[in-house]
């Protein structure tokens, strides 16, 4: 997502725009993802000094509320964030905590209807496939 298109994101929910909000999201989308919280935080601390892990990980909450990255688990326990929204399934190593994209047709619609109607306010589901990447394999 483009500056110019998160300010007006922003705007349209009545958020600020501010340099903190841009920063997080250009790291992200040069990074291409699946980074933890703590990664975004070292690698915006230059641009963004004095910058606490409490206001990325409120930052990251509220990009994923936007629809701006969605929120993986990974195999290992931690929490990464994704700026690829489009549908698309992940592999996670549990030993290194590696995230991978994985490209897969999976109807997920019917679980999606199952949650639906349990009352639940399902916005997306995805697989994620927990294992060993090929470096932890070969070393295992
Ligand atoms: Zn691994
Ligand atoms: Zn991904």
């Amino acid at each position: 997502m483009t500056d110019q298109a998160l300010s007006e994101l922003l705007r349209d929910r009545g958020q600020r725009v501010t340099s903190q909000r841009l920063v997080i999201n250009r790291f992200l989308h040069e990074h291409d993802g699946h980074l933890t919280a703590e990664q975004v935080l070292a690698g915006v601390a230059d641009a963004l000094p004095g910058t606490a892990l409490p206001t990325v990980y409120a930052t990251l909450e509220l990009f994923e509320d936007l629809g701006v990255v969605r929120r993986v688990q990974t195999g290992g326990g931690t929490m990464v964030f994704d700026p690829r929204t489009d549908p698309h399934h992940h592999l996670t190593c549990r030993r290194c905590g590696a995230v991978e994209d994985v490209e897969a047709p999976v109807e997920l619609a019917g679980v999606l209807r199952r949650a639906r109607r349990t009352g639940f306010e399902a916005e997306h589901a995805e697989v994620v496939v927990s294992g060993l990447c090929r470096e932890c394999a070969a070393n295992a």
